[in-house]
């Protein structure tokens, strides 16, 4: 099948919620993937903020195929060295104490839901609700997509389930006035993703804690984009000083194969007995010899350290193009490679032009141009980046 062919194909099999761009791709390496016809992009997207290790890494590669000649899934109702190292892995990372394995980023907020949950009506009656953002992601289950704080996601699923509530992302005040002794959670993303890559205000989040423990409500981090070293710490909690009590991660953690993660502190995940929360797939063995593969290498290559060095690159040379177009750019922000740059008008023109020049960018929130490149990628490759983007700004 020729490109056409596929997209035809797909569109008539494939139930239509993605609104695709007309590119059917092929194979990957490094920063780079290449289309059905061999054309060459440089990927600034990274399957969403997934391909932290790039494509077809060959240690990746490898750890893959090795595992699936031996095992690949064989039930939670057995152990498995991949999955015990794993675990242990994410626990000593994290600073927390117990973690659960599933296979996307929805399902780990959704057992961190449940988890909170269950952790709060033992606590007290009707200690229920979760106070989530406004402009948040979290996922499209119907739990998640409850806690998502934009009404888009969730028009036509009502009735939703009871017990959410949103306030805007940095505002104290308004936090202040939803969290009660009837909350079992706080609900965040440190750094907003989808929304727009809105970063927290100094001192809002370690506020949130404060409050957080006043009542005895949980705080949730949703590091499913921030989490596995994309802001150039392991989790992006990090930079701040202290630990939520669950953080959910999901995105990176694979390197592209799917697995999600929530892990909670010790007091919080003795809520969770046998039976109360599983999963078929969750944690299988490819899957965890994946993650392992990556967080290995993300170790041998320093890619932490990359990933704040060539994070500041790649803000520095963004404020140079918004101090060159100051009527297209609104604004540029960022932490590590996670950096968004505000326009002044809707992006989606910008994102084609640039692919069909040879580079992936991803507008989110509308007029946001979203850059989460792979954390191996190097100054180079954001030199070739700014190059592309200048001209399709010069032509605007
Ligand atoms: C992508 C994302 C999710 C949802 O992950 P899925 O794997 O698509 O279910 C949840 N929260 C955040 C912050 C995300 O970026």
């Amino acid at each position: 099948m020729n490109a056409k062919e596929i997209m035809a194909t797909d569109q008539e099999y494939y139930l239509p919620v993605f609104a695709r761009y007309p590119l059917v791709l092929s194979h990957g390496r490094g920063a780079y993937v290449y289309d059905v016809e061999g054309r060459k992009y440089l990927d600034f997207l990274a399957g969403i903020a997934v391909n932290i290790i790039g494509h077809a890494h060959p240690k990746l590669v490898a750890a893959i195929a090795e595992q699936a000649g031996k095992i690949i899934h064989c039930s939670n109702l057995y152990y498995t060295a991949q999955q015990a190292t794993l675990a242990e892995s994410l626990v000593k990372l994290s600073g927390l104490g117990k973690v659960f394995l599933g296979n996307s980023g929805a399902e780990a907020n959704e057992g961190a839901v449940k988890l909170a949950r269950k952790y709060g009506k033992a606590a007290a009656a009707g200690k229920f609700e979760i106070v989530a953002a406004e402009h948040s992601f979290h996922g499209r289950t119907l739990a998640t997509l409850t806690a998502t704080g934009q009404p888009k996601y969730q028009k036509g699923y009502e009735p939703l389930p009871p017990g959410f509530i949103h306030v805007p992302f940095n505002d104290l005040e308004a936090l202040k006035a939803a969290v009660s002794e009837k909350t079992c959670a706080v609900m965040l993303e440190p750094i907003q993703g989808e929304g727009g890559v809105n970063l927290p205000d100094a001192g809002y989040l370690a506020a949130v804690r404060e409050l957080c423990d006043t009542y005895g409500a949980l705080l949730i981090f949703d590091e499913i984009q921030t989490g596995v070293g994309r802001t150039g710490k392991m989790f992006a909690y990090e930079h701040f000083g202290f630990k939520p009590d669950i953080v959910t991660l999901a995105k990176g953690l694979g390197g592209g194969v799917p697995i999600g993660a929530f892990i909670a502190s010790d007091r919080v995940a003795a809520a969770f007995g046998p039976g109360d929360h599983g999963s078929t797939f969750g944690g299988n063995p490819l899957a965890c010899a994946a993650a392992n593969a990556v967080l290995a290498i993300m170790a041998e290559e320093e890619l932490l350290e990359n990933a704040r060095q060539v994070g500041a690159y790649l803000l520095e040379k963004l404020s140079e193009l918004q101090a060159r177009y100051p009527g297209h750019i609104a604004g540029v922000r960022g932490l590590g490679l996670i950096v968004g740059m505000k326009l002044t008008r809707p992006g989606k023109d910008l994102v084609v032009s640039c692919m069909e020049r040879g580079l992936i960018i991803n507008c989110t929130a509308g007029d946001v141009l979203r850059f989460v490149p792979p954390l191996n990628i190097q100054q180079r490759h954001v030199d070739e980046m700014i190059g592309i983007l200048s001209e399709v700004l010069d032509e605007c």
